[in-house]
């Protein structure tokens, strides 16, 4: 009952503050875990502090990726980015990698962990990808906006069951290359993967849609997040 989910916490520019947005921590708490905020820093001591006490990380939506990360110049299409969520999503991810510690990636975290582990990114689908569904819906946002496909014989089919998959989406950046660390477990209609795991490790797994919007309307979407909290383990 006290498996300690890091968070990645939110920040915005405008307010210069720190946020959450609640349902990341009320999914968390529903499912038997305990939700932490952990502080925005690059301070490496501080970094391993807050590793060593979760036993799971999660990883937030928010900021685009800085375009950096996988070696592209930044077109003026990508949004903000924020070198220090950057910084130190990668430390902690980098750290779960090495002690195959659950990471579950949600939007900015799928993409983030694919670039990560080597892979690229659209910077702005609408004008790098001809969109052929509308992947920036209006709030609210526990709705459907598109189908993916669950793939087969994949940890994500195991968990949700694999085929049509109804999500909800919002986000205007999303996969392009493939990174060889991860294997792609659902695919959207119009070919964007939009869930991974990392190869070989327990339970690393990226989606692009937002389980924390509509856990309480999709049941598989706390199924996905109880599957997160179960194999993290308590020390
Ligand atoms: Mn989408």
């Amino acid at each position: 009952m006290s498996k300690v989910i890091g968070l990645i916490p939110l920040y915005d520019d405008d307010k210069d503050s720190i946020w959450m947005v609640p349902g990341y921590m009320n999914v968390i708490e529903e499912c038997g875990g305990v939700p932490i905020i952990l502080p925005l820093t690059t301070d490496i001591n501080i970094l391993e502090k807050s590793y060593s006490m979760c036993d799971g990380i999660l990883l937030t939506g928010g900021h685009d990726v800085n375009p950096n990360l996988y070696n592209e110049e930044i077109i003026k299409e990508c949004g903000t980015t924020n070198d220090t969520r950057d910084f130190m999503e990668k430390y902690l991810f980098e750290k779960a990698v090495e002690d195959d510690k659950p990471v579950l990636g949600i939007c900015r975290g799928i993409q983030l962990m694919n670039v990560l582990l080597g892979g690229t990114l659209y910077q702005d689908l609408p004008t790098q990808k001809k969109e052929e569904v509308d992947h920036h819906m209006s709030a609210p946002y526990d709705r459907i906006a598109h189908e993916v496909f669950v793939l087969p014989d994949t940890l994500l089919a195991n968990i949700i069951g694999e085929g049509e998959y109804g999500v909800n989406s919002y986000h205007h950046q999303a996969i392009k290359q493939l990174a060889s660390g991860a294997d792609a477990m659902a695919v959207s209609e119009d070919g964007i993967i939009e869930a991974i795991r990392v190869k070989n490790r327990r339970f690393m797994v990226g989606v692009q849609w937002h389980p924390e919007f509509s856990y309480k309307t999709d049941e598989k979407c706390k199924q996905l997040v109880q599957a997160f909290v179960d194999e993290c383990r308590e020390h």
